[in-house]
């Protein structure tokens, strides 16, 4: 009977990239085939660095912070009660 006796295990795709920060090579292993997105941290730097579609990339948003969106006030207009 095929399948009664599974081995469960997790093949490791280990993709080789350089560090964007200091080039440094770094392997990153990864259960999936490959990486779609996802963020690693440079051991050699200890820079973050992001993973997009197996390509390291420098992220945008580690230098500033990305606002929350500001909404207007819609309340402005009720605190003037018009006579
Ligand atoms: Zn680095």
């Amino acid at each position: 009977m095929p399948g009664a006796r599974r081995t469960i295990k997790f093949p490791l795709t280990e993709i080789p990239v350089e560090c964007p920060h200091c080039e440094a090579r770094l392997i990153i292993a990864t259960v999936m085939d490959k990486i779609i997105f996802g963020r690693r941290t440079c051991p050699t730097c200890r820079k973050q660095f992001i993973m997009d579609n197996n390509v390291p990339r420098i992220p945008d948003d580690s230098l500033k912070k990305p606002n929350t969106s500001v909404k207007p006030a819609k309340n402005a207009r009720k605190s003037g009660k018009v006579r």
